[in-house]
């Protein structure tokens, strides 16, 4: 059952071979057991979890079941639950009970799933490789020295362990994409609009968008489904009738054009990651896609455009965590100025400053035009690359991150160097494109490799076929890590 889809859950759950209770009782133990080692979970919510599984039970016993009643899930400490721990991985948060559900969070619930407990994450979602948790970084279950990616850290571990089938994340500049890759699963970040941040902690609102995890693409497709909706109360909400991205699983490849990009597949890229990508692009080619040479000439410009509005966005965002309204406080202060000084200082963590000031700095009077307003212009004119890509092949392929999980501290003390990790997923949030990462290969000491494939506007169904189609002709989804047990 562990390593069982969720259609192959939905339909033991059906046919009474197991309950949603036994079920989520499994999942429970597991995370007992390997959460001490893997720190996957920030909160593991049991008696939530059994008395939702309960009610889905209830619920498919009166025949009102849909695809997810009574499975169980994670989701990550950026979405707000009600009544529960909501820390986004901060300090400053660490005292916070959310009063409300996130819009994604409460469509789930009304699914019928059954929400485990809230998933480790990249302090503010500020990362990418979950070593800036308040919680402590969790681990790589492939790798316990290594890190699994973030700052969906914790959801995809607990997805690779079988500690959850399915998990949410949210990805900014990669934050699903990238811990999928790091950890051998599969994740999609749909078209910017799609999922609603209502009660999703802001990092950077023009780019941050919710996503879905799981083990293979057919579990992303069911997912995502049920996450995705208008919502009114997020201004940025798109209001368009549902795709149904479960039937776009099962078209054949023949006739698809894949685009690859010169500029993913340059120097940068470890030797490793280069052999599993083009094994897997061999594949695609097998299976009756067609790869044509692309060009995206400002790719090289997305780090430096989303290192300053990634930045001004969330100072703005997190000037609204002052000890007053909620959050943190410190204990002593003098007077208001001090207290709110100190209730920062001790609240946030040091990547989590570093991002306010360098936010701060270029939306300063003065400094502006020359870098907010410039990288605003980048922006543009890399999603104008994209567009003309797109005239030329239906997706675009490559590397989701220029090497395999690194080991734990390995990069830490070097913010440079962690930030060029996020080399080829920036630029899709800085275009609001959607764009999957799924295990296409390992390397040296069975580490997983991430394949990236970006699509059009809207083409989450195209995209999560494409990947369902090579998932069907190889394994490299379902090879179960063994570092924790
Ligand atoms: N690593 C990127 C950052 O630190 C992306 C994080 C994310 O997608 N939330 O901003």
């Amino acid at each position: 059952m562990l390593n069982a889809s969720l259609k192959e859950l939905a339909s033991a759950l059906d046919a009474r071979q197991i309950s949603s209770v036994e079920l989520t009782t499994l999942f429970l133990d597991r995370i007992e057991t390997l959460n001490p080692v893997l720190n996957a979970f920030i909160t593991v919510d049991r008696d939530g979890a059994l008395s939702a599984a309960s009610a889905a039970d209830a619920r498919r016993a009166a025949g009102k079941a849909g695809p997810l009643t009574g499975i169980p899930l994670a989701h990550k400490d950026v979405f707000c639950t009600e009544g529960l721990l909501t820390s986004c991985g901060s300090k400053m948060l660490s005292n916070f009970t959310s009063p409300y559900d996130a819009h994604v969070v409460s469509l789930l619930k009304a699914a019928g799933t059954v929400m485990l407990g809230k998933t480790n994450m990249d302090e503010f979602a500020m990362g990418s490789s979950n070593e800036n948790s308040f919680y402590g970084p969790a681990r790589n279950p492939w790798n316990t020295g290594h890190v699994p990616g973030g700052s969906s850290g914790g959801s995809a571990v607990a997805v690779a362990a079988r500690m959850s089938p399915i998990a949410t994340g949210t990805d900014t500049g990669g934050s699903v994409r990238q811990p999928a890759a790091f950890c051998g699963v599969t994740g999609i970040k749909p078209t910017y609009g799609t999922v609603s941040r209502f009660g999703m902690i802001a990092y950077a609102s023009s780019l941050d968008q919710g996503g879905a995890i799981g083990r293979s693409a057919e579990d992303c497709a069911l997912l995502l489904s049920a996450m995705t909706g208008f919502d009114a109360r997020d201004s940025t909400s798109l209001e368009r009738p549902a795709d149904d991205l479960a039937t776009g699983l099962d078209t054949p490849l023949k006739g698809l054009r894949i685009g690859l990009p010169r500029e993913f597949f340059g120097p940068g890229m470890a030797d490793e990651v280069r052999t599993a990508v083009e094994a897997a692009l061999a594949e695609y080619r097998r299976l009756g896609a067609t790869t044509v040479d692309i060009s995206l000439p400002n790719a090289k410009l997305a780090i430096p455009a989303y290192y300053v509005i990634a930045p001004a966005e969330a100072s703005s965002n997190l000037s609204r965590f002052d000890g007053v309204r909620y959050g943190h406080r410190a204990a002593e202060y003098t007077d208001l100025a001090d207290m709110y000084s100190k209730s920062r200082a001790q609240g946030f963590g040091a990547e989590v400053k570093r991002r306010i000031l360098a936010g701060t700095y270029v939306l300063s009077h003065g400094y502006y035009d020359a870098y907010y307003l410039q990288a605003q212009k980048l922006r543009r004119l890399i999603a104008e690359d994209f567009s003309r890509a797109f005239e030329h092949c239906d997706v675009i392929a490559g590397p989701t991150a220029p090497t395999t999980a690194y080991a734990i501290g390995e990069k830490s003390d070097d913010p440079v160097q962690m930030y060029l990790g996020d080399i080829y997923t920036v630029a899709v949030n800085l275009a609001g494109l959607p764009a999957i990462s799924l295990p296409a290969g390992a390397a040296a000491g069975a580490l997983p490799v991430g394949l990236q494939l970006i699509g059009n506007y809207f083409n989450e169904a195209r995209l999560l076929g494409a990947a369902h189609q090579l998932q069907t002709a190889t394994d490299w989804h379902l090879r179960q890590p063994g570092g924790a047990e």
